[in-house]
């Protein structure tokens, strides 16, 4: 069944509403909210019809799930390819999914607001780091700009801290390199291990 703009956008209001107390407020404080394209790329692209900002070209655009507009502090979500995508999927498996590529997005808005230009010069070193599938996953260098690299794994990285607190408590995934994990706490508020 083709997924509803209400269950798409009800899926991803519960993803935010799962997130820690604290990073809920910051994306409050932010002015964070969420949007839904269905003509993807062009409705994000018109979206910046009205800002002096460049919008982002089609390139950076094309096969994306979703992306975080800086500009107009708005997640905007690939409606028709997540609904495609969530086709067929339990409803278990749709919220699952639709969570994933929010808290990615979610990731960078606050990644964007508390990360300092000293860690971002961190990215290149950091991707490194990465299992390899989540590395190829970013694509660098080919897709992404050097100066996006950080943020990028930082988004990579908050998807899966988040998507493992149920498994994992707040403590840091056996999989994920303690480097890595250390560069994720200097930047987000976290929950002490319990
Ligand atoms: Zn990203």
């Amino acid at each position: 069944m083709r997924g509803a703009p209400d269950g798409l956008l009800g899926a991803i209001r519960a993803a935010r509403d799962a997130l820690p107390a604290s990073h809920r407020q910051l994306l409050h404080e932010t002015g964070v909210h969420e949007g839904l394209v269905w003509d993807w790329p062009d409705g994000v692209i018109a979206m910046y019809a009205t800002l002096r900002e460049p919008a982002p070209s089609p390139d950076d655009l094309d096969g994306a799930a979703a992306a975080w507009l800086r500009e107009r502090r708005t997640v905007v979500f690939n409606a028709t390819a997540l609904a495609q995508t969530a086709d067929g999927l339990t409803p278990a498996a749709r919220r699952s999914l639709i969570a994933g590529v929010a808290w990615h997005e979610y990731g960078h808005a606050l990644s964007v607001v508390l990360a300092g230009p000293e860690q971002r010069e961190r990215g290149v070193q950091l991707l490194e780091l990465l299992s390899p599938p989540m590395r190829e996953a970013i694509n660098y260098p080919g897709r992404y700009r050097k100066s996006q690299v950080f943020d990028e794994v930082m988004a990579t990285v908050y998807a899966l801290m988040i998507g493992g607190v149920p498994i994992n408590g707040y403590s840091r995934p056996e999989f994920l390199a303690p480097e890595l994990h250390a560069a994720f706490r200097e930047v987000f508020p976290w929950p002490s291990i319990p």
